[in-house]
């Protein structure tokens, strides 16, 4: 793939023009990448913009913990929807497996580590050849030019495109502020579990405390185990839920929540209660009810008005972040272990006071049914509070120009960018962007649920589609190509 292993050389890099340029080369972005050069054959080249070496992988397939692994099975992570298995019959084909025995699970599901899918796409990637143009490189602004967009990148140079794709999604965590006061510069404090070698200063027995009890908390518990650490670890979050595994039977969906679908929170979740209990009655679990939420998620999001959503994010958000997302039955075992033997203890509190002492860092804690206040000293404090996906506007400088220059805004729930109905980002003016469109999980204010893999990448291929019906045949067939770098 061009330019994905060269050193970014900023004065030799020649500026491109392009049809379609990427911002953003995680999954997302490589979905939408792949599934447009399958739409359009004749689509001579187009860029992903991606400061990481290998496409595809982003922050959750870029892990290097052999312990991180994918949390649903192999079998529904395909990167190409209408073969499910493409995946799995990669990892079989390659031996991916053959050195990690304990991916393989009952009934033939594979959790394999993250990162082995993270090959598995960039592989697919790699495979499109020099029609795929890697710029390896952060995007700084983008700002409107002529009938298209310029982007200015990190190493200096522009790329120029017709249409403009953001699949920039997870920020960096924002540790509670407590924390990041008291902490600052503390060597035992880890504000971003995700940064490389971020628990190397955990020591075996050392008290770990874990803000968080949700998906990043299970990994960090598995690196912790993985790295060695026996000491005890508190996790805390406000309600103190903790992400759920797989059921031992794999069921269909059950339940219908697409006709006449609720119109009020209130009505979404005794709807769900009496599908769990119809299920039980029927010897499914309530999996099978949260999967077909998940699959039905659009039209149940699309059906509820805007104050009925935020309601649903506020008070029901956790129960559904631990349900829907699951834990692989690996990381699960540690989890439950752990809990037994009495090293991770989970806790509904919140942190009152955070002071660093001679000998250790001093918590003051205050349980939430209780109300009690309690005190307690730990070595090293983890933030797994997840990406704070309510500060990407102010985080990402590509976002930031997007919004100075009204060509995209926040969604109202913030939980990313606003987009029309056909994924154009929503503009100062309250109307869709000609040629900018938003992939990936930001896009799930207007969407819904948008942040497992399938859905990801069906959401992809919706916006590789409107991408490839807003192409010109000029493009098309490469007749308006300009110069390229081959980098
Ligand atoms: C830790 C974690 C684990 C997950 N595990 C699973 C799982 O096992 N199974 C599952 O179904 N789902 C999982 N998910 C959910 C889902 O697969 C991801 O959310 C999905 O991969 C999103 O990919 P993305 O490309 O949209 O985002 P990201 O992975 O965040 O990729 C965005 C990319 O944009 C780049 N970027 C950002 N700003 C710029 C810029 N200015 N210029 C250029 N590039 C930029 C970044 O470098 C990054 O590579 C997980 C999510 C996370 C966070």
């Amino acid at each position: 793939m061009s330019g994905a292993d060269a050193p970014a050389q900023p004065s030799r890099v020649p500026d491109l023009h392009v049809p379609v340029a990427i911002i953003g080369g995680g999954f997302s972005g490589a979905a939408v990448a792949w599934h447009l050069l399958r739409l359009r054959p004749a689509l001579e080249r187009i860029v992903i913009i991606e400061p990481r070496a290998e496409l595809g992988r982003g922050l959750a397939y870029s892990a290097a913990d052999p312990s991180h692994r994918i949390n649903v099975p192999a079998t529904r992570m395909s990167l190409i929807p209408d073969q499910p298995t493409h995946f799995n019959d990669w990892l079989e084909a390659t031996g991916a497996l053959d050195a990690d025995p304990a991916a393989r699970r009952s009934e033939g599901r594979n959790f394999p580590a993250r990162a082995v899918f993270g090959a598995y796409v960039a592989e697919q990637l790699a495979a499109l050849g020099p029609r795929l143009v890697h710029v390896r490189a952060s995007a700084q602004t983008v700002e409107a030019s002529g009938d298209g967009y310029r982007i200015h990148t990190s190493d200096g140079a522009s790329v120029e495109a017709e249409i403009v794709v953001l699949a920039v999604a997870h920020a960096p965590p924002s540790p509670p502020s407590a924390l990041a006061r008291a902490l600052a510069s503390h060597p035992s404090f880890v504000p971003d579990p995700w940064q490389a070698g971020a628990l190397d200063a955990v020591r075996p027995d050392d008290r770990v405390l874990i803000v968080g009890t949700g998906l990043t908390m299970a990994d960090i518990v598995a690196s912790l185990e993985r790295l060695g650490h026996r000491g005890a670890i508190v996790a805390l979050s406000r309600r103190g839920l903790r992400s759920r595994g797989h059921p031992a039977q794999v069921h269909e969906p059950f339940g219908d929540f697409a006709t006449d679908p609720a119109r009020s929170a209130g009505a979404l979740v005794r709807r769900i209660r009496a599908a769990v209990a119809q299920a039980e009655q029927a010897g499914q679990s309530w999996h099978c009810v949260l999967d077909q939420v998940r699959l039905q998620g659009s039209v149940i999001w699309h059906a509820l008005p805007p104050p009925e959503r935020a309601r649903l994010l506020r008070h029901l958000r956790p129960f559904w972040d631990v349900h829907r997302f699951r834990i692989a039955p690996q990381v699960e075992e540690v989890l439950d272990r752990r809990i037994t033997e009495g090293t991770l203890d989970l806790r509904a509190a919140s942190l009152r006071e955070v002071t660093v002492g001679d000998d250790a860092i001093h918590v003051t804690l205050r349980a939430r049914r209780t109300g009690e206040v309690t005190q307690a000293a730990f070595d090293a404090v983890i933030t797994a509070t997840g990406p704070a996906h309510g500060r990407v506007f102010a985080d990402n400088p590509v976002l930031a120009s997007l919004e100075r220059a009204g060509l995209a805004r926040p969604d109202t729930l913030r939980l990313g960018i606003e987009v029309a109905p056909d994924g154009r980002t929503i503009g100062a003016a309250g109307v869709p962007v000609p040629g900018l469109f938003v992939a990936g999980p930001l896009a799930r204010g207007t969407v819904g649920e948008l942040m497992g893999l399938p859905d990801v990448t069906n959401y992809a291929i919706r916006i590789a589609g409107e991408v490839a019906a807003q192409l010109g045949a000029d493009e098309v067939l490469g007749g308006a190509a300009r110069p390229y770098a081959s980098a």
